[in-house]
This record gives structure tokens, sequence and C-alpha cells, in this order.
């Protein structure tokens, strides 16, 4: 194997910023530096006392491979077994899978810290000790450079996903709404982004100071990962707001997920500080030109909600329907662009 393949691989795969396009470069790369039938990755959750669950997450295969990649469901017993072997010394390991007589290397994958978070199962040609060096060499590459990602793209107060996230999230949703919605695919499902305002938060910080403030921000987020979905995007836009990026079949049910929201936060104590409520305003991410225009509907939406009383959701398009947004607009008596 040369050098040169070596790094220009390298290359390719810190040549991407999409965790899924890195995983596909990774798996390709290991299949042209170490000869395999195919290379799986899988995401591992261990749910208590030891249950082990693995979902595939990418995958490639020698063009010649006639055999199917499991999705994690019924891998052979040789496989699993060798997956808690390795997710419990932390090694990778190999061994010969008696029924397909394939030469196994599984190796773990560890992002941030301790914790194995996935798995690299390999079928290869021949397994030899220097193949398993390069495949655990690359992982460990691909697994810094991820977590170097993952740094990037989080807010260091809150580890919320930050404003520079949220524009290639939103650019991105807006363009799968457009073209889903053209071709009308039927599990076409809408999405909404919302924002959350802290009602009076200077308030808290002058009456406690920054430091209670501080906590409030991060009880806060927590809040929002415990009521929202689990595949709902969580972002901090400014200081004191935040930005829910999620996908509902309609706006009733967009509307009772951030009043759900809203609810939880009304009803928390926060240590010290008290009782503190949040304003929301809703859009629709549909057609819109650009992100800017979607979070500028919201926006109007959270100022709707700030101006009739704070601790309410409003949503963008049931205001634009009843004719409130350019009510307020003339009642202001002021000149507003839209
Ligand atoms: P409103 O109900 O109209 O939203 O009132 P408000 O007081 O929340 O809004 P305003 O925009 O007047 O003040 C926001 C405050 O948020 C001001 C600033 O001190 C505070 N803030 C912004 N970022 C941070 C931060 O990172 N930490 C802390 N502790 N406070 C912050
Ligand atoms: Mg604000
Ligand atoms: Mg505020």
């Amino acid at each position: 194997m040369s050098i040169l393949k070596l790094v220009k691989r390298l290359g390719d795969l810190t040549n991407f910023r999409e965790q899924q396009l890195i995983e596909e470069s990774l798996l390709n790369s290991l299949l042209e530096l170490v000869p395999s039938y195919y290379n799986a990755l899988y995401q591992v959750t261990i749910s208590p006392p030891d249950t082990i669950g693995l979902a595939l997450t990418a995958c490639s295969k020698d063009e010649r491979y006639t055999g199917t990649v499991d999705e994690g469901k019924s891998l052979p017993p040789a496989i699993i077994n060798g997956i808690q072997e390795a997710l419990s010394s932390k090694e990778s390991m190999m061994f010969m899978e008696p029924a397909s007589e394939e030469h196994i290397v599984i190796t773990p994958i560890i992002h941030n810290g301790d914790d194995v978070e996935a798995v690299l199962v390999q079928s290869c040609k021949l397994a030899t000790h220097g193949q398993q060096q390069i495949s655990a060499g690359l992982l460990r590459v691909y697994s810094n450079f991820l977590s170097l990602l993952q740094e990037h793209s989080q807010d260091t107060l809150t580890g919320l996903l930050n404003r520079r996230t949220l524009d290639e999230k939103l650019a991105t949703t807006l363009q799968q709404q457009q073209s889903e919605f053209a071709d009308r695919r039927k599990d076409h499902r809408a999405a909404w982004i919302g924002i959350l305002d802290i009602d009076h938060f200077k308030k808290v910080n002058d009456t406690f100071g920054h430091l209670y403030g501080d906590e409030v921000l991060i009880l806060i987020s927590r809040l929002m990962e415990q009521t929202f979905r689990e595949d709902d995007l969580f972002f901090r836009y400014g200081g004191e707001e935040f930005i829910v990026l999620l996908k509902a079949d309609n706006p009733e049910q967009a509307l009772i997920a951030f009043e759900r929201f809203r609810l939880a936060v009304e009803k928390h104590h926060f240590p010290q500080v008290g009782y503190i409520t949040v304003s929301i305003g809703i859009a629709m991410v549909h057609d819109q030109d650009l992100p800017s225009s979607v979070i500028g509907q919201a926006d109007k939406a959270l100022y709707f909600s700030k101006e009739n009383g704070r601790n309410q959701t409003n949503l963008y398009e049931e205001l634009m329907e009843n004719g409130k947004l350019e009510e307020e607009a003339i009642q202001d008596g002021e000149i507003q662009f839209f």
C-alpha cells in the first residue's frame, strides 16, 4: 500500500464537513487500503444493564461482494460476541466468522472521552496485524476530526448547536422541504422553526448577577432537550434567544410541541432565581428564498408574543391569516417593510 494513497485518502476524509459524507469517505478509504468484502459502521447504544443496540450508519462494499450487510438487528452470534468484547476492552480484535469463513476485524470508535459510540466491522479478505493497525489509525483520525467539528458547531456555554450551524441546517432544511414538496413525496413532513426568548432576562442578571443568568441559560437548554423530541435540533441563537427546528404534520402539532416547552419553563423552579417565562414565535419552513426570511417570519411572531403580554406562543402563518401582523404595523403608526 503506497504512502501516497494513504495521504490522499486522509486529504479526502478531512475535506468533508457533514458526518455522513465523512463516514462514507472513511469506509471507501478503508476498502481501498485494506482489501475487504465490506466495511460497516454501527452506532452503538447501551441501555442498562447491558443491552447493546446497533444501528448501521454507513457501509461500503467491494463491487463483487454479493452478500448483504446486516442492519444490526440479526448479526451472526460470532460478530455480536466480537463487538461485545471490543466494547468492553476498547481494543480492536479479529477472528474468523465460522459460517462465512470471512476474516472479521472489529474496531471500537471512541469520540470525546471514554464512551464507545460506534464500532467498525470489517470483513477482510485477509486479516493481518498491519491492516488492523491501518484501520485503527484511520479511525483515530476520523474520530478526532469529528470531535473537532462537533466542538466547532456547538455553543460553549450551553452545548447546544451554535448560530453558524443554524445557518447551515436551515439552508439544507429549506432545500429539502422545497424538493420534497415539488416531488409531492408522500412521506413529506413540514418543518418548523420556533424562536424562544426569555422574558425580562435582563432583570435576572440585574438582580442575581451574570453567573446566575448563565445558569438559567444552561438549565433552559436542558429543559429544551427534555421537552422536545430527540431528533429535534436546538440552537443558541443569541444571548437569551434559542431556536428549535422540528418536523410536525400540521400547525396544531407544531404549536403543541412549543406550548409544551413554554409550560415546562413556566412550571420550573430555577434555584435562587425562582420562576421565569419565555415568549415564542413559530414559522413554517417552506418556499422562503433564504434562511434569514424564515427566521424573520418567526421573529415577527415572537415580537407579537412580546407585545401582547409575553409568556405565549404565536404562529406566523396564523397571525398573517388573521391580519394581526398588518394591524400591528398600522397601530404602531410605523412603516414596516416585510
Ligand atoms: P424581553 O422580555 O423583552 O425579552 O426582555 P429582556 O430583558 O429579556 O431583553 P433584553 O434584550 O432587554 O435583554 C437581554 C439580556 O440578556 C441582556 C443581557 O445582559 C442578557 N444576556 C445576553 N447574553 C447573555 C449571557 O450569555 N449570559 C447572561 N448571563 N446574560 C446574557
Ligand atoms: Mg432577546
Ligand atoms: Mg428576552
